[in-house]
């Protein structure tokens, strides 16, 4: 290691440095071996963390273990055998004894269970106790090879029987490791002692050995707070860190809304409809913001149909107001024209002053720039734009990407669908000759759990539109398993009733000419049988432009009493008419996915239902399907999709450097991640906080990658 002659404890950064050969007992071998499972440095072990924790001190013996009953028995294997059963699945059997009497354990579906349990093997077992014909048997147990490792708990490691690594052998490094940091200088620590203190976390030498090494289960919890805070607050202090130095650096644009006599204040009074309390105090909030000369960086989560395209107006229109221009993104071709159908039909009649135009007002000005506009149009969208005659220009992403030229871009609102990344966003900076900055607002399609917003999207603000407009009528969902008859008299019922169906195929991911075909078959199976004699639309990803446009005119006319579809109509379509969604073969679909497609019935005044068809494939889909009936609640959907799905997910959309989290979950850890957060605030302060931290700020550099690094080590 070069630089300073290290003083303190042994830092994260010079673990990282450490070849994991270093150690002693690693040979070629075996550093090929740990490389495999990601390995390398001695830090990369110290964060190889135990997947469980054995407590040896509650291990029974066989003799102890009433029939009924759990517990954990240390055995040694006498006999295995593998055969199929007359249902043909694979069947393992070990005959284990550990002197106090014997027991058969088996494994169905296991194959490689037979190689794992050779006679002779030692192993810990946690399972339940049964009788099967007069033997002691337990199905399926947990099973751990535990070498001939003593001590009152025992850390089991992710093991890789492809890569040759047993659980013993890590913990013997991990145990080396560990000796040698505390012999020469210790960890060292550079979370403050006050943090430390205040949210009662053990110190980190305490945390590395109760994790690896821990005496009791009491101390394994400990260590796991501590990392778990160590891992969250590197996030929070990244996200914060950047946040406050946006802030800083970046001159924005002080927008006046104009008050009563405003631009803001006209719109809604030409809406047919007042704005909910939700509405109100999200507009007020993103005002005031935007009313400040920072740029504004903001969220804004609602549910289905809360009515974010209204307070995405109203922003737009703040803009406009001053003499700026505002642009809309949305994440594909199809929603951004409908965002402008439904955009241009809120701002109708709306004028704006122009002090060039002889009446010194006329119409707010929106246009739609997607691939598909002809070069005349996007000559005259560029001399409008140029020009200062076009206010709000809506596309998608390549609106800011393509080099548009605004005369002043003074607000940009993003419909993200967690398809727009902090690259984009970074691509907005400096738009205007001036060097000044939009504001940002970044709205969700569906809502995200609170505590992931704060860390996907922890260098936003956040508004939440928790409230949605009066007169919905609540939608019944009902997940019908192998009853079709059922949904397509269902479907005929409503149209019956002068009311309007959706009808989704199933989701085919890995081909969108597959899907194509099998929305193109469900289509002629409707027409042909259940549907004969409704009039019914297929809209699909191939079906060209015109036709796509004249089919969603017919369904919104009510010309079509059926609209067979793929997800293309997922977000945005908005025909009050329309009572009945159908998916079919719901169990493929996401909880948000399904969400958003529910979301497109309930919008006027009759009861809305909506069919989920099929059999769930597997546990996950199930839990899926029974959210989705229990409850429209779009916030309470997210977390139980946090639930099912892990943050992997929602991180990994959004920003490969973060992958920090090895320990935390957003999921299991929600206080944590709030805790964090507020520390961050305070070690960040209003911007110079990290450089009376350098140790940290060293420690996020090396975590959370390059462009994470710049932002904290640059000001
Ligand atoms: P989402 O939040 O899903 O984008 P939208 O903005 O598309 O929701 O709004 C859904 C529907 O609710 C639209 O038809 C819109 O006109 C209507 N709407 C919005 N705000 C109100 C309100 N305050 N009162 C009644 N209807 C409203
Ligand atoms: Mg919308």
């Amino acid at each position: 290691m070069s630089g300073d002659p290290p003083e303190g404890g042994v830092t994260l950064r010079e673990l990282a440095g450490r070849p994991v050969t270093d150690l002693h007992g690693v040979g070629d071998k075996k550093a090929t071996a740990l490389a495999k499972v990601g390995v390398e440095s001695v830090l990369d072990l110290l964060s190889y963390y135990p997947r469980r924790w054995l407590d040896r001190t509650r291990e029974a013996t066989i003799d102890e273990l009433a029939v009924g009953e759990e517990g954990m028995v240390l055995v040694r294997v006498v006999r295995v055998s593998s055969r199929r059963t007359r249902n043909r699945r694979s069947l393992v059997e070990a005959r284990v004894t550990d002197g106090t009497g014997s027991l058969t354990l088996t494994f169905f579906n296991q194959p490689w269970r037979e190689r794992q349990l050779p006679e002779g093997t030692e192993a810990v077992v946690f399972g339940r106790m049964d009788r099967y014909r007069d033997r002691l048997q337990m199905a399926n147990p947990v099973v751990d090879l535990v070498g001939d490792r003593t001590g009152r708990i025992v850390a089991v490691y992710p093991q890789s029987e492809s890569a040759g690594l047993a659980s013993w052998d890590l913990d013997a490094l991990v145990g080396e490791a560990i000796r040698r940091v505390m012999k020469v200088r210790g960890f060292d620590d550079p979370v403050p002692a006050g943090v430390l203190a205040r949210h009662r976390l053990t110190d980190r030498a305490a945390a590395y050995r109760g994790i690896h090494r821990p005496e009791t289960m009491h101390e394994v919890a400990e260590a796991r707070r501590r990392l778990v805070f160590d891992e969250l607050l590197r996030i929070q202090l990244a996200l914060v860190h950047r946040k406050v130095q946006l802030e800083r650096s970046a001159q924005g644009i002080p927008h006046e809304d104009g008050g009563p006599g405003g631009l803001v204040a006209a719109f809604h009074d030409l809406l047919d409809f007042p704005l909910t309390g939700a509405q109100q105090r999200v507009v007020a909030e993103i005002l005031a913001d935007m009313a400040r000369p920072t740029p504004m960086h903001r969220l804004l989560q609602g549910d289905v149909g809360s009515g974010k395209t209204v307070v995405a107006v109203s922003a737009l229109l703040a803009a406009v107001q001053g003499g700026h221009q505002g642009a809309f993104m949305a994440p594909t071709e199809v929603l951004a024209e409908q965002h402008h159908l439904g955009v241009a039909g809120l701002l109708a009649g709306l004028e704006v002053g122009d002090d060039d135009s002889l009446f010194q007002r006329r119409p707010v000005g929106v246009a739609l720039l997607t691939n598909r506009t002809t070069a005349a149009e996007r000559r005259r969208i560029a001399d409008d734009l140029a020009g200062g005659r076009l206010d709000i220009l809506i596309g998608t992403h390549a609106l800011i990407q393509e080099g548009v030229e605004f005369r002043s871009l003074g607000a940009v609102v993003i419909d993200e669908q967690h398809r727009f990344g902090v690259e984009q966003r970074d691509a907005l900076r400096r738009r205007n000759p001036d060097g000044t900055e939009p504001d940002v607002l970044v709205m969700t399609a569906t809502p995200i759990p609170r505590t992931a917003a704060m860390t996907v999207y922890g260098d936003l603000d956040v508004s939440v539109l928790d409230e949605l407009p009066p007169g919905r009528t609540p939608i019944r969902t009902e997940w019908v398993v192998d009853d079709e008859e059922a949904v397509w008299a269902a479907v005929r019922a409503e149209v019956a009733d002068g009311h309007q169906a959706y009808v989704v195929c199933p989701l085919i991911d890995e081909s969108e000419a597959l899907e194509v075909a099998s929305a193109e078959e469900t289509f002629e199976r409707l027409l042909d049988g259940p549907l004969a004699g409704l009039r019914v639309g297929l809209l699909h990803g191939r079906v060209g432009p015109a036709e796509k446009e004249e089919t969603m005119r017919l369904f919104r006319a009510g010309a079509l009493d059926v609209l067979v579809a793929t997800t293309v109509i997922e977000v945005g379509v908005d025909v009050p008419n329309a009572t009945a969604m159908v998916v079919l073969d719901a169990a493929r679909f996401g909880i948000a996915q399904l969400h958003q497609l529910r979301g497109r019935v309930g919008r006027g005044t009759a009861v809305s239902r909506c069919l989920l068809v099929g059999e769930a494939t597997t546990p996950d889909a199930e839990e899926r399907l029974r959210a989705m009936v229990r409850t429209t609640d779009g916030f309470e959907l997210a977390e139980v999709d946090l639930d099912l799905r892990g943050e992997g997910t929602i991180m990994g959309e959004r920003q490969k450097g973060r992958n920090d989290l090895r320990l935390a979950s957003l999921r299991r850890d929600r206080e944590w991640v709030e805790a964090a957060r507020e520390a961050a605030v305070d070690l960040v302060g209003d911007g110079d906080g990290l450089h009376a931290h350098p140790g940290l700020a060293d420690e996020v550099d090396l975590l959370l990658g390059d462009d994470e690094a710049d932002w904290l080590l640059k000001s």
